[in-house]
């Protein structure tokens, strides 16, 4: 499984790095998100899944077997 973002998307409410730190970061700079790895774990599935679903400018995708789920 596989987690991307689009930074152009992201309103920098930081719901991700709540959900799944070990995934999701925060720029110093522009507080926009940045990724700590893309491939995931397979115990960072939930986590992730449930940071795509509430991200408020649904800048998350995570693609699994050939689907995408995202936070729109
Ligand atoms: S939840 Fe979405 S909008 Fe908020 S910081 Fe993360 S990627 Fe950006």
């Amino acid at each position: 499984m596989q987690v991307s973002v689009d930074r152009d998307r992201c309103c920098s409410s930081g719901m991700c790095v709540m959900n799944a730190p070990e995934v999701f970061d925060q720029d110093e700079r522009d507080s926009l998100v940045r990724l700590r790895r893309t491939t995931l774990r397979p115990d960072q599935f939930e986590a992730v899944g449930l940071a795509a679903e509430l991200c408020p400018g649904g800048a998350i995708t995570v693609t699994a077997d050939g689907t995408d789920r995202t936070g729109t």
